[in-house]
């Protein structure tokens, strides 16, 4: 394709899009195909001969939008919010274009130096101590793909200070052995990445129990590591957890991050969802106890209106980070190796997008007040949701609605409100994902359309309870 077709076909593919964001709501919000379908609608091989764009589009008609998952749809209220905008998508198209690897400061210096200003920005934003900023020269902040790499990269981080550690007490000890004695903590709601790294990290990984707010505390964590401890096993790893998956609820960093600083263990803190809020002041009581957090991440592409990935991670001591992950082959080094920062050295990938492009077009078009105003807005939908639950006495609200998410049920038995939700789901006018809180299956409702309004949230609730009615009826009859 030379560039006269690509302002054609640019043009309409902008075109495209926009009919597409401006038409969702008359789609369904599921696709009803089964395992496979695709296979029976493109051929087995790839084509030998090019095909005109025409086609493709004709194919991404008939073939692929019957297979999407409508995310942006304002009646999708599973997971949490996938980001997305237009400055969002424009940017992106302008990294795809520049098509730079920026895995050193050499590779592409506007690439590196874009997302170390992004980053300080976002951490000043949500209030993070000068410290993890690049601008004091002691921590600062790099964009990985997803939450699930920020906490690797945090226990790989944190597992090979402590093995440097014991090494150096006990130098003729295998590493092996070494490692078999690491062990981890996070509370039983944390992410499955958190069990996930472990997993991967080779180290054992307990998981808490939580109070009746469903946050981990102090004394258990206090408690499993007096346990660990009397065991020969040494703690070297905590992951906290602003924001569950669960339930949005909130690990307390202050009790936390004490220990964590006496017992001179890593402590990390994955806020994926909810760190987006805290560039809203009256959330930032959330960060109490950073002064003891090792690195945190949270997602942009979560709830700030940028598309995936953009996952956010600031540690307060970089050479902690450089050290672990650092490999230097000839050919990767540069002259100004010594005085920039060279990215490849914060994370696991060499090959890095330009993904601060995307983030600071959207900094730039809507602002601090325009982003915080949609946080508010969303968190203004999920009480207005959790009100009209509360008016329904069939219904119960489980867990604290602190941000954009409400979990809720049918009072009674777990197999009532797993019913509704596959009933409801089914019907195509809804999507929300369960989650399991102390036993009780819920359903998650979460704000996630960019745009979400009032008439989005009643139709939802009507949707529910007309389910609900027609399903106890038919219970009864
Ligand atoms: N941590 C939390 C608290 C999450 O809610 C999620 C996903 O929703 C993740 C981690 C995983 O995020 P990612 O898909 O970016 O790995």
């Amino acid at each position: 394709m030379q560039s006269e077709e690509f302002r054609k076909r640019g043009k309409e593919m902008v075109d495209y899009i926009a009919d597409y964001m401006d038409k969702l709501s008359l789609r369904r919000v599921t696709p009803e195909v089964e395992p496979g379908y695709l296979s029976q609608l493109l051929p087995k091989e790839a084509p030998k001969k090019p095909e005109e764009f025409n086609e493709i589009m004709h194919d991404v008609d008939k073939a692929i939008m019957p297979g999407i998952t409508h995310w942006q749809h304002p009646n999708f209220h599973a997971y949490f919010p996938a980001g997305n905008s237009y400055p969002s998508i424009l940017g992106d198209m302008l990294s795809n274009a520049f098509g730079c690897i920026g895995f050193s400061w050499a590779a592409s210096p506007a690439c590196t130096e874009l997302e170390t200003i992004v980053l300080d920005w976002m951490g000043k934003m949500i209030g993070l101590p000068k410290e993890f900023l690049h601008e004091d020269g002691v921590g600062g902040g790099v964009i990985q793909g997803s939450a699930s790499e920020c906490v690797l990269v945090a226990l790989l981080v944190a597992r090979h200070l402590a093995v440097r550690q014991l090494k150096s007490r006990l130098p003729y000890t295998e590493d092996g052995i070494l490692l078999s004695k690491l062990v981890a903590y996070s509370s039983k709601l944390a992410h499955s990445c958190v069990e996930k790294a472990g997993m991967i990290g080779f180290v054992k990984m307990r998981q808490l129990d939580v109070d009746e707010n469903f946050a981990l505390r102090g004394s258990v964590l206090e408690r499993a590591i007096e346990e660990d401890r009397r065991l020969g096993l040494i703690p070297f790893f905590v992951s906290g957890t602003l924001g569950t998956t669960a339930c949005c609820s909130f690990d307390n960093l202050a009790e936390l991050g004490e220990i964590c600083s006496n017992e001179r263990i890593w402590f990390h803190v994955d806020a994926a969802y909810a760190g987006n809020a805290l560039i809203c002041p009256e959330f930032q009581h959330l960060l109490k106890g950073i002064e003891n957090v090792n690195s945190i991440n949270f997602n942009t592409n979560k709830w700030l209106q940028v598309n995936f990935d953009c996952s956010l991670f600031w540690v307060k001591d970089k050479d902690t980070l450089t050290t672990a992950m650092t490999v230097d082959p000839l050919y990767l080094q540069h002259k100004h190796s010594d005085r920039a920062i060279d990215f490849r050295h914060w994370g696991i990938p060499l090959s890095r997008r330009f993904r601060a492009l995307k983030l600071w077009f959207v900094l730039r078009t809507y602002g601090v007040d325009g982003l915080q105003h949609r946080i508010r807005e969303h968190c203004r939908l999920a009480k207005l949701f959790e009100t009209l639950v509360a008016t329904d006495p069939r219904f119960e609200v489980l867990g604290k609605v602190t941000m954009g998410l409400v979990c809720f049920r049918l009072k009674g038995s777990n197999y009532l409100t797993q019913r509704l939700l596959k009933f409801t789901n089914e019907s195509g006018q809804l999507h929300m994902v369960p989650a399991l809180i102390n036993e009780h299956y819920v359903i998650r409702f979460a704000i996630c359309a960019e745009s979400a309004c009032d008439e989005d949230i009643s139709f939802a609730w009507k949707v529910i309870t007309k389910t609900a009615t027609e399903m106890l009826a038919a219970r009864l009859s």
